[in-house]
């Protein structure tokens, strides 16, 4: 039988197919031979030890020169326990190896006969000097098996594989090697031309040196090569998705002079920055146009796109459209439809006494809205009378009609998904305009790769006029008595009439969880007890901050509650609001200076950076006080350093991925897989492979829709839109 790139594995024969096959993820021999090392051990080399300290990761292929086994007193359960010691020797030099027994009875102690001198294998683990010499504690262990012909033909560079479903690194390594020989035709996803231009290796070329290279050249090429591949298939995905916008059509939205947004220009009590200015005539050109606009604004917290939304959104009104503004959470909601109905003013009062002429009416759709408001509302959305209509994922429901969508909003992308903007989008009678915001600024290949079917418009600046913000971490391990001079600092900001943020990251003590934080580190601390928003604010409001007017806000109390909570803070009637992260978003309180976020350590660096978002906005400088109880030297000690030292989103979120890993970043996490197929290529660190590789996707495609002339590369493209990983490249 040919054996075909998408033959099921079985048809490679040989001794491990079939339990490969029933792998997930393993179903074709494509599926196999993409599956590529972790890492190439090189034969016998200790010589690197002279190079490495303790921590550092070793790999390397030795023969066990010797074995003893030592029992000893366990201090802790005062049981005998049992150690052996194996030195394994390379081709220059040799290796202790130390295994701690952690069966309970000697019996279940195997390894001295799994490990008999002689033996050949791979050692892999963490280096540790102890007894004036490195070792190795527990660690991971390949042999080959007695006779294996593997030892005498052993390359220099091995393969090691991670194990999957029971299948050695050595069966996957020779099930790989069979299908290689036996693939009559393997799949060249590149044009030629592209190929030449690049100086990339054949795929064939590449597949066998990725997997078996006889020089670390060699991997690398054949890294470049299939790197370029996965950069290229999913930017072809992406591409064809905005080339099938490109052909869609959306009715104009060109505003109307002298009509409402004018009306709000000539109202608006300071002089847009230059960002928005620019921005906002890119985003009135596109909505001007009959294809959709899809666009993604990004700019830090606090510089200004609500402004520039509502200015599209008036602009669609004034075309006899409406706007939906979708909100993550029902606090930003109610604050939206606050705000925005602060700057509108008379213009938000149409067709009631003493509105504007040429007035909208703006609606509010949450989920808690009593039976009567939502009628109302979801009346004066089908009928045409709400310009603007505020909402959660309420607004996505069913029942929620409009006379005419014509531009959706999508605020603090991060937490829809695409199928909900498409939902959206789908009631409309023609595709509506998007606008997709975010405060989290993302790096531009992220974006490229992400939301690579979007346009990126950015705002650099803030307004004129923002406070500075000074962050300071507050380490209350190495110094208690700080924690005593955060509280002093709030006192005094209200003293002087301004108000303070506490953020904790549980609601209370019982939690298990930590609500909406990521607890980063595993540096296996004993637990400490997190502060929670519950216990928190009746201590502070009778002791350090005794006489202030202290309220609590967080995602389990009611929504006419949180609603009244945030409405006193923002009219000035509560001094400190001590919360969860809900705050997080969108929360806009000029009057705050001071935010003070315990257990800061729990936090990502992202999040941290847009909590402390929400001082400084009204031109008075802000203090922000990181109070953690972390190790003063450990790792997420420095995290909160990076926070604290820079103010740079673009910066902050760099760190913040590459802290996560990328996988967690594009929403992988469940998958345990990367993102789009990507099994080389780096959204970070592949910049300049990335923009090559869409220019070159754009170029194929608009050449050649229907990928007619380039059939290997139409079925990766299939095969990736296919796969359920294609959703994450669109995951927001
Ligand atoms: P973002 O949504 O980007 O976090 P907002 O649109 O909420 O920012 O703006 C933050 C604050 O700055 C709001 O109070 C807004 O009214 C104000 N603002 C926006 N643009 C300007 C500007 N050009 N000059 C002064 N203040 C501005
Ligand atoms: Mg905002």
């Amino acid at each position: 039988m040919e054996v075909t790139w998408e033959s099921p594995v079985t048809a490679v024969g040989g001794k491990h197919a079939a339990k490969l096959a029933r792998l997930p993820g393993i179903a074709t021999v494509g599926d196999l031979v993409g599956t590529y090392p972790k890492q190439h051990v090189q034969k016998g080399s200790l010589s690197q030890l002279d190079e490495l300290t303790a921590g550092d990761l070793v790999s390397f292929v030795g023969e066990v020169a010797s074995a003893r086994q030592f029992s000893y007193q366990d201090k802790r359960t005062r049981r005998t326990a049992y150690r052996l010691e194996v030195r394994v020797r390379a081709e220059d030099g040799a290796l202790l190896m130390t295994y701690f027994d952690k069966a309970k009875h000697v019996a279940d102690w195997r390894l001295q006969t799994e490990l008999p001198v002689g033996r050949v294998g791979v050692f892999s683990g963490r280096l540790k000097w102890f007894r004036d010499e490195w070792q190795l504690t527990n660690p991971a262990s390949r042999l080959y098996e007695e006779g294996d012909d593997a030892v005498d033909t052993m390359p220099d560079l091995i393969p090691i594989y991670s194990s999957i479903g029971g299948i050695t690194t050595w069966q996957l390594e020779e099930t790989i090697e069979l299908a290689l020989t036996l693939l009559d035709r393997v799949p060249e996803v590149l044009p030629p031309a592209v190929v030449e231009a690049r100086d990339l290796l054949p795929t064939r070329q590449a597949l066998r040196w990725i997997h078996r290279p006889d020089t670390r050249a060699q991997k690398a090429m054949a890294e470049k090569r299939l790197k370029y591949d996965e950069a290229f298939v999913a930017q072809c995905v992406l591409a064809r998705r905005r080339l099938l916008v490109e052909g869609t059509v959306a009715n104009p939205r060109p505003g109307r002079p002298g009509g409402l947004l004018d009306a709000f220009d000539a109202r608006l009590p300071f002089a847009l920055t230059e960002g928005q200015v620019r921005v906002g005539e890119e985003i009135a050109e596109e909505l001007g146009r009959d294809h959709p606009m899809q666009r993604l604004l990004q700019g830090e917290v606090g510089s200004g796109k609500t402004v520039v939304s509502l200015r599209a959104m008036l602009q669609v009104v004034d075309s006899g459209g409406q706007a939906a503004l979708l909100a993550p959470t029902e606090v930003l909601a109610q604050q939206h439809q606050r705000s925005v109905e602060r700057m509108l003013g008379e213009l938000a009062q149409g067709g009631m006494l003493g509105g504007s002429e040429h007035g909208t009416r703006v609606a509010l759709l949450t989920g808690s809205l009593g039976a009567a408001a939502r009628r109302t509302a979801l009346a004066a959305a089908a009928g045409g009378e709400a310009g603007i209509v505020i909402g959660t994922h309420a607004l996505l429901e069913d029942r929620v009609q409009f006379a005419d969508l014509g531009l959706v909003v999508v605020d603090e992308q991060h937490r829809f998904g695409v199928e909900q903007r498409s939902a959206l989008g789908a009631k409309a009678g023609t595709p509506p305009h998007v606008l997709v915001m975010t405060a989290t600024p993302i790096p531009r290949t992220v974006a490229m790769t992400v939301f690579g079917d979007l346009d990126t418009s950015t705002l650099f600046e803030l307004p004129a006029g923002r406070g500075e913000v000074q962050t300071t971490v507050v380490p209350i391990k190495a110094r208690a008595a700080w924690l005593e001079r955060a509280w002093q600092r709030v006192r005094e900001e209200v003293a002087a009439g301004h108000q303070a943020y506490v953020v904790a990251s549980r609601i209370d003590p019982g939690d298990d969880e930590v609500a909406a934080a990521e607890p980063v580190d595993a540096t296996g601390e004993a637990p400490r007890v997190l502060y929670a928003v519950d216990e928190l604010a009746p201590e502070l409001a009778e002791g350090a901050l005794a006489g202030l007017r202290v309220e609590v806000l967080h995602g389990r109390m009611l929504p006419e509650d949180k609603d009244r909570v945030m409405s006193a803070f923002a009219a000035g009637e509560v001094d400190v609001l001590v919360s969860t992260t809900v705050i997080e978003v969108g929360v806009d309180v000029p009057n705050a200076t001071v935010m003070v976020i315990l257990d800061a350590d729990r936090f990502g660096v992202s999040q941290l950076h847009q909590l402390r978002g929400r001082i400084g906005r009204g031109g008075h400088a802000g203090l922000c006080l990181l109070v953690t109880g972390a190790d003063p030297l450990g790792p997420s000690m420095e995290r909160l350093l990076a926070v604290a030292g820079t103010r740079d989103g673009f910066e902050l979120s760099r760190i913040d991925m590459e802290q996560r890993r990328e996988g967690n970043v594009l929403g992988t996490q469940q998958s345990g897989g990367r993102a789009g197929g990507l099994k080389l290529l780096s959204v970070l660190r592949d910049e300049a492979v990335i923009a090559d590789a869409r220019e070159a996707a754009f170029e194929v495609l608009r050449a050649d829709p229907a990928l007619v002339g380039s059939p290997d590369l139409a079925a990766a493209v299939r095969r990736l839109e296919d796969s359920e990983q294609a959703e994450y490249l669109e995951m927001t």
